[in-house]
């Protein structure tokens, strides 16, 4: 069986809510074109997806596109048990697998995990983005500010906080 799926970004964000760490936005609907084959009790969905997101630079907090385009593979098992598992912990390098309950399969979960799986966790402009002033805030990729930057050698950098009593405490 072959399906395509769009989520609406202001849905797919609703789904997002419960989770505080990701801060982003979607511009255009998340697409998701998924292959299910179930063997068995298995089922095997296999896919790609992809969206747009607008991220904000840790470095010069600017918002950017980030174009997402994964392909997923996971593996749901059935769960016999009385309560619904905690959504496992998921990791991009092992193989993944999940449950399913009561024979219903779960696809906003599995887009939405695959969606967060890849969002960076400092997202970047650009790999060079050279940030903002410590002292006045200006952005640096468009220009140098006036700000007198204290290069400190690194050396010396524990005996910067040091201080040198004048007179002395002891006379
Ligand atoms: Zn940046
Ligand atoms: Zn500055």
């Amino acid at each position: 069986m072959g399906i395509q799926l769009v989520e609406e970004p202001s849905s797919f964000k609703e789904l997002l809510l419960p989770l505080p760490r990701i801060d982003f936005s979607l511009d255009k609907p998340v697409r998701a074109h998924l292959r299910i084959n179930k063997s068995d009790e298995v089922v095997l969905i296999r896919g790609r997806i992809q969206a747009e997101l607008i991220l904000q630079c840790s470095r010069c907090l600017e918002d950017y596109r980030f174009p997402l385009d994964s392909d997923c593979e996971v593996t749901l098992f059935p769960f016999e048990g009385v309560t619904p598992p905690q959504e496992a912990e998921l990791d991009k390098d092992d193989l993944r697998s999940s449950y399913y309950y009561e024979g219903e399969i779960d696809l906003s979960a599995i887009i939405r995990e695959q969606v967060l799986l890849d969002v960076p966790y400092k997202p970047l402009c650009h790999a060079s983005c050279k940030g903002l002033c410590p002292i006045c805030g200006a952005d640096l990729n468009r220009g140098s500010c006036s700000c007198k930057k204290e290069v400190v050698d690194e050396r010396f950098a524990p005996l910067k906080g040091l201080k040198i009593g004048r007179g002395g405490k002891g006379n």
